[in-house]
């Protein structure tokens, strides 16, 4: 196959939205995803599951055009591990190992998927230890968190892979620059998928969602924002490169107006 984009999460919500907006405009789509529905079948969270994931897109398609490091797990999932599995390292490993295939084609792209958390929350320390690659520090410092309060063990989880990821975009502007392969970042803010449903109906996360400051609509389908991140795939925004742009309805901004 040639010109492909490789999706990860995509059998559900942004994953599955952005696969129909891609696939209907023509373009070779490899959809890799924990549910057998996708063209791969892996688990990212595990080591195992993201170098299947990789190998697999790669045997179908050895330059593809674009990656999109989108599958995560909701802050209320069971095990707050798991998130710092597939939220970062689903991330960070993909990415890392699809630079150089990237490379080889001619309009290499890739775009990762943060979240508005990455605006309201996480733990400087773990977040240093996510990207600083020490990863079973990141995990004895979960679970402190996690002996005193489970909710908040996955919020802390889920917002600091949400830094770490946007701050991984930042920090390898220089290395995907040189190697002619743009590297972008969203940041979805309230957007109507089944995670989106999940948050709502937890009593203890509702009322912090709820309270997100609303600029102009309050949320956004999937394939609204999908629209955004096929314009970041898209020759027509080949002049940015290492930007982490905020798809919220303005909910960042008016959190915290003096950041740019
Ligand atoms: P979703 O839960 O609707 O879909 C996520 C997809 O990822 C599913 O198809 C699921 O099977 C897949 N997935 C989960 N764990 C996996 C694993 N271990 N291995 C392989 N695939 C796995 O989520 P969504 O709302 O579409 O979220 C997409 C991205 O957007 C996520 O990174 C999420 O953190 C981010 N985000 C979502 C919202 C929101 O309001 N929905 C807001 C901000 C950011």
């Amino acid at each position: 196959m040639q010109d492909a984009v490789i999706i990860t999460g995509s059998a559900g919500g942004l994953g599955k939205a952005l696969s129909d907006t891609l696939s209907s405009n023509g373009s070779n789509v490899i959809g890799i995803d924990k549910n057998t529905s996708a063209d791969i079948t892996a688990d990212l969270s595990t080591t195992h599951g993201r170098q299947l994931a990789v190998s697999s897109a790669l045997d179908i398609c050895p330059h593809p055009k674009a990656v999109v490091a989108n599958a995560g797990l909701s802050p209320i999932h069971e095990d707050p591990f798991a998130i710092l599995e597939v939220n970062w390292l689903g991330v960070k490993e993909l990415l890392d190992s699809f630079l150089y295939p990237l490379s080889g084609n001619r309009a290499g792209c890739a775009v990762a998927i943060s979240s508005i958390g990455a605006a309201v929350g996480g733990d400087k320390e773990l977040i240093n230890c996510l990207l600083e690659g020490r990863i079973s520090e990141a995990k004895a410092n979960l679970n402190t968190v996690l002996q005193s309060n489970a909710t908040e063990a996955g919020i802390v989880a889920y917002s600091s892979c949400k830094v770490a990821v946007a701050k991984y975009v930042r920090r390898k502007t220089k290395l995907w620059g040189e190697n002619g392969v743009r590297l972008n970042c969203i940041a979805p803010g309230r957007m109507e998928t089944a995670m989106l449903d999940g948050l709502l109906s937890h009593d203890e996360i509702a009322p912090g969602i709820e309270a997100l400051p609303t600029g102009i609509i309050k949320s956004a389908s999937a394939s609204k924002v999908a629209d955004v991140v096929a314009f970041f795939l898209s020759d027509q925004s080949s002049f940015i490169h290492g930007q982490v742009l905020y798809v919220d309805g303005g909910s960042e901004s008016l959190i915290r107006p003096n950041i740019i």
